[in-house]
């Protein structure tokens, strides 16, 4: 069932629209815009009904505030108020609203609004999802981690967590191309996408394909030993499938690791840890390949072998 959240400062509105929508939505009524902001941002929602006239902050005001939030800028806003004024209309509507109702107003045109705006943010979610996913391996695409990364790294600046950032990258891989042509290259970039990505299944993690041959995944929570000590985990799990890789160098596809855990401060910046990262990838290639490279935040490094 979706969930919509209404705000309004009016208990009877607010029941009202609850009494409409709740056969078949899960509806969250919340008076003050200040409470709704903070519900917007914790809980799931995909639609949000909003009053305009409000003590405090007003509609207009907290619209801003979601549209220049990360986690709830893409929620469709319908603005409710009794002000027929047309300005009124237009600065809902340029501020970000998908539409504005004039109270007061007849149940079944809400509702139909409602369901009609829930659909089309169906078709939107899926949309972007879409685009989000690489072809050739279905997991996230760069586009992914660019939005993903920014998300974790605020989020780990506002928790006071430690954030991890590890590249990986396709022990020689030219060769394996040469030697059994790009069709079967292709594939081995899928097996080794799929087995990788099935260790990063918190809700928090973040794995995407960076190009190429190349992966990345941002999570956090972990210290810097424990993230190394679980990508060496992940390391052997992909020398595990035994892909045959039939060189001189190297008996099955294997991958080089680098990464780096940080306790990320305010004016931090996300490319430097990036950064970090790709300079323990070029290292683990370095010291022989099919290895993990890792650095912490305390100067540690450790390396695997
Ligand atoms: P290293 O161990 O240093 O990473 O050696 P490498 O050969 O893997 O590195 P290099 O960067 O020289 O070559 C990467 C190869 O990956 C070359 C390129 O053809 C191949 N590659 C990149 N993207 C794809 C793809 O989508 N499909 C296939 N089959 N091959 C790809
Ligand atoms: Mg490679
Ligand atoms: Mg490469």
């Amino acid at each position: 069932m979706d969930k919509i959240l209404v705000i309004d400062d009016s208990p009877v509105q607010g029941e009202f629209l609850c009494s409409i929508l709740k056969e078949d939505y899960d509806v969250t009524v919340c008076q003050r815009a200040e409470e709704g902001l903070d519900a917007a941002k914790d809980g799931c929602f995909s639609l949000i009904l909003l009053d305009v006239i409000m003590p405090g902050m007003d509609g207009f005001m907290m619209l801003k505030e979601l549209k220049e939030t990360e986690i709830t800028k893409h929620i469709p806003v319908i603005l409710l108020t009794s002000l027929a004024d047309i300005q009124y209309e237009e600065r809902g509507l340029l501020l970000g609203a998908v539409d504005y109702v004039a109270k007061p107003f007849s149940p079944v045109i809400i509702k139909a609004r409602v369901d009609t705006h829930i659909q089309l943010y169906h078709y939107q979610m899926h949309f972007q999802q879409q685009a989000m996913v690489d072809d050739l391996t279905g997991v996230g695409n760069r586009r992914l981690y660019e939005g993903g990364s920014v998300v974790r790294w605020r989020e780990a600046i506002r928790f006071g967590l430690p954030l991890s950032v590890c590249m990986f990258d396709i022990d020689k891989f030219k060769l394996y191309n040469d030697t059994f042509g790009h069709p079967a290259g292709d594939k081995v970039i899928a097996a080794v996408a799929k087995k990788a990505s099935s260790y990063f299944q918190r809700a928090t993690d973040l794995f995407a394909r960076y190009g190429g041959e190349e992966f990345v995944a941002v999570f956090v929570g972990n210290d810097g030993h424990s993230a190394f000590e679980f990508l060496k985990t992940v390391r052997q799990a992909v020398e595990d499938l035994h892909i045959r890789h039939n060189s001189p160098v190297c008996e099955w596809v294997t991958i080089s690791v680098g990464g780096v855990t940080l306790l990320p401060k305010m004016g931090d910046s996300f490319d430097t840890c990036l950064k970090l990262a790709d300079t323990m990838l070029y290292d683990a290639k370095r010291l022989g390949r099919n290895r993990v490279v890792w650095y912490s935040e305390n100067r540690e490094q450790w390396m695997e072998k």
